[in-house]
């Protein structure tokens, strides 16, 4: 069992599996972006063994994240693999994390591994607008990957940043879309996580405003549910959706944190706006047996911060935390 310092019982285990993507979306990444040298990667059979033994130390759900997971080579292996913990029982839950890009492929086998629920990104329901977001993404692609993901029987959340000055008139339309389709739509505060080409306080949309906005035309109410991630939900009335918020900057939900990220290269950050991390590569390869990774782990647990402090206003013209978003995984 993983208990931190503050109480906290850690059960949620959020991997990146690569920092590469497919796409360059303007609040994520800069269009040049340097990517970590393959060598430093863990292998598959690393990753597996590490998710392995976290859910050995109590973690009931995982998420692979990026970079887009679904660009790193025979990722199906890991997948597949992984699924393993869900048919025993060991894990309640994997899932991903992905922008779309390769759903049409991957569908079946995710649904087949285990896979029951996914989350794609979408800012946007706008071709045009897409391409101005994701600089390189292919908005029909990502549609045909959602389609997909249906037609395969998994469960989709769209995921949607909240983008000052870009998609803040279209909350609406995906709302009425979503609720349509029969998706939950979250909406997300955008957080100051690595250099991008321009200024996030022109980008940063506090979902308290969005909230009351929305409220003057959607019959919101309040929903105790909780999916183990950091969204609060709401019903909109209108169309029996559920909408959820992710307000790290106007709201944060430390207090009930349950997670910790593990990079491609093995790095352990026990909190996304927080710098402090630990290393799991060296133990992990020091030796077969999983002793030391364990301990490595648990020694992290313990040093869990409180909370983070994102912060955006002009005042602080530099990102909270250095790493893009791309590095630990959103
Ligand atoms: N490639 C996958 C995807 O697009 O979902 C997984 C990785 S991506 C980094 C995960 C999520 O983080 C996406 O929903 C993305 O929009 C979001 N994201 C990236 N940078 C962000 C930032 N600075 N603030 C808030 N969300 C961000």
């Amino acid at each position: 069992m993983m208990i931190d310092p503050f109480d906290r019982r850690i059960s949620y285990l959020r991997v990146s599996v690569t920092d590469r993507c497919d796409f360059r979306c303007v609040y994520c990444m800069a269009e040049d972006m340097t990517f970590l040298p393959k060598r430093d990667l863990l292998t598959l059979e690393e990753l597996d063994r590490l998710c392995t033994t976290f859910v050995g130390l109590g973690v009931r759900k995982i998420r692979l994240t990026g970079g887009e997971p679904l660009v790193r080579r025979n990722i199906m292996a890991l997948i597949a693999g992984l699924g393993r913990h869900v048919r025993t029982g060991d894990l309640d839950e994997l899932t991903i994390t992905t922008n779309g890009s390769q759903l049409e492929r991957f569908a079946p086998a995710l649904f087949e591994a285990g896979v029951r629920r996914v989350n794609v990104s979408l800012d946007t329901l706008d071709p045009a607008r897409f391409a101005a977001i994701t600089r390189w993404g292919k908005y029909e692609r990502v549609m045909a990957g959602i389609e997909a993901a249906r037609a395969a029987g998994l469960k989709i959340k769209i995921n949607t940043v909240a983008l000052k000055g870009t998609n803040e008139d279209e909350f609406d339309r995906l709302i009425a879309w979503c609720g349509s389709e029969g998706f939950d739509l979250t909406l997300i505060e955008t957080m100051p996580m690595g250099d991008i080409e321009g200024d996030r306080t022109d980008q940063y949309l506090p979902l308290s405003h969005v909230r009351r906005s929305l409220e003057e035309r959607w019959t919101l109410t309040d929903l105790p549910d909780r999916t183990g991630g950091p969204a609060r939900y709401v019903r909109v009335g209108e169309t029996g959706g559920r909408l959820g918020f992710i307000t790290p900057l106007t709201h944060n939900f430390c207090e009930s944190c349950n997670r910790v990220r593990v990079t491609c290269t093995g790095t352990m950050y026990m909190c996304l706006g927080q710098e402090d991390a630990c290393d799991l590569r060296a133990p992990l390869r020091a030796s077969e047996g999983d002793d030391l990774l364990r301990a490595a782990i648990l020694e992290g647990i313990g040093r869990k911060p409180r909370g983070h402090d994102f912060v955006i206003d002009r005042r602080h013209a530099r990102p909270a935390v250095a790493r893009h978003m791309s590095v630990t995984g959103g």
